[in-house]
C-alpha cells in the first residue's frame, strides 16, 4: 500500500495560495486511494505552472512539449493499455496549443484521464490571457481586453465524444479527489476540468469569485443523459459552474476495439527483430 510520501517529489515552488497546491494534493491522494504506486501509473505533463508538478510528483512521468501531453499519454496507453495513464495540463496547454489533440482524444475515446488546471491565464509566462479567460479580460497580451469568447471545456468535450466529463474546484480538495478517482476508474476518455485561482496574475477568477459561482450537482442528477449534460455544460457561459460528473456513459474505448491487443499489451508482445524486412515491407 503506497502513501502520499511515495508520490512526493521536490517541494513545490508554486506561489503561496495558488490553487495548484490543492490540485497537487488531490492528485496524490487520489492515486494513493486507488492503491496505485509510482511505478503503476503513467503521467504526462504539459507546459506551464501545472507542468512544473513534474518535479513535485514522483511517478513514471514525461514533461512533454507545449500542448502535446495528450498524444504522449495516448502513446503510452497504446503501448501498455493495462496501465492507468494521466495527463496533467493547464487550460492554455489543453484548450489552446493542444486543443486539436483534445478533440481527437475525445472522439477516439482513448482510455486516458486528462486533469486540467483551469486558471484562465498563462501563469508561468507571467499572466498572458488563456482560452478560458472571460471576454474582456485584461492582461499583458490583451491590454484592452480579450475580444474572443471563452472556450467552454465541458461542452467542447461532451460534443467531441468524451465519455466522462467532470468539473471540480481547487478550493475543495475532497471533491477534487473524488472526481480524479472516478475519472481514472472510468473506462474511456475522461476530462476533469478543475477551476483553479491563479492568485498572482488573475485578479478576476479569485477564490471569492468561484465560491459565489460554483454549485454541486444534486445526488439525483442524471449524468448519463447527453441532452441534460449539454444543457448543464452551457451554464458555464453564464458564469455558473456545476461541480461533479456532468456526463458519463459507457462505450468501448479505443484499445477495446483493437483485436491485436485482446490477449497481450504491446509491451508484453515479442519484439520485432527483423528491421530490414520491416523497411522492405513499408517501402
Ligand atoms: Fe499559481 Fe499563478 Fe503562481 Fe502559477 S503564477 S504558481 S498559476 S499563482
Amino acid at each position: 500500500m503506497s502513501t502520499i510520501n511515495d508520490f512526493s517529489g521536490y517541494n513545490p515552488t508554486w506561489c503561496p495560495g495558488c490553487g495548484n497546491w490543492g490540485i497537487g494534493v488531490a492528485i496524490k491522494q487520489a492515486l494513493v486511494q486507488l492503491n496505485l504506486s509510482p511505478s503503476k501509473v503513467g503521467v504526462v505533463f504539459g507546459i506551464g505552472c501545472s507542468g512544473n508538478m513534474n518535479d513535485f510528483l514522483n511517478a513514471y512521468a514525461i514533461h512533454s512539449l507545449h500542448g502535446r501531453a495528450i498524444p504522449n499519454a495516448i502513446g503510452i496507453k497504446l503501448a501498455n493499455h493495462k496501465m492507468p495513464v494521466v495527463a496533467i495540463v493547464g487550460d492554455g496547454d489543453c484548450y489552446g496549443e493542444g486543443g486539436n489533440h483534445l478533440i481527437h482524444a475525445c472522439r477516439g475515446n482513448h482510455d486516458i484521464t486528462v486533469i486540467v488546471h483551469d486558471n484562465g491565464v498563462y501563469g508561468l509566462t507571467t499572466g498572458q490571457v488563456a482560452p478560458t479567460a472571460l471576454k474582456g479580460f485584461k492582461s499583458k497580451s490583451t491590454p484592452s481586453g480579450i475580444i474572443e469568447i471563452p472556450i467552454n471545456p465541458l461542452s467542447l468535450a461532451i460534443g467531441s465524444g468524451a465519455t466522462f466529463v467532470a468539473q471540480s474546484f481547487a478550493g475543495d480538495v475532497n471533491h477534487a479527489i473524488a472526481m480524479i478517482k472516478a475519472g481514472i476508474e472510468h473506462k474511456g476518455f475522461s476530462l476533469i476540468n478543475i477551476l483553479q485561482p491563479c492568485v498572482t496574475f488573475n485578479k478576476i477568477n479569485t477564490y471569492q469569485y468561484y465560491l459565489q459561482k460554483v454549485y454541486k450537482l444534486p445526488l439525483n442528477y442524471k449524468k448519463d443523459n447527453f441532452k441534460t449534460a449539454v444543457e448543464k455544460s452551457l451554464e458555464m457561459n453564464e458564469e455558473k459552474f456545476p461541480l461533479g460528473i456532468v456526463y458519463e456513459t459507457d462505450k468501448p474505448s479505443y484499445t477495446d476495439q483493437l483485436p491485436q491487443l485482446e490477449k497481450k499489451t504491446l509491451v508484453e508482445k515479442e519484439r520485432f527483430s527483423d528491421f530490414e524486412k520491416l523497411m522492405i515491407d513499408f517501402i
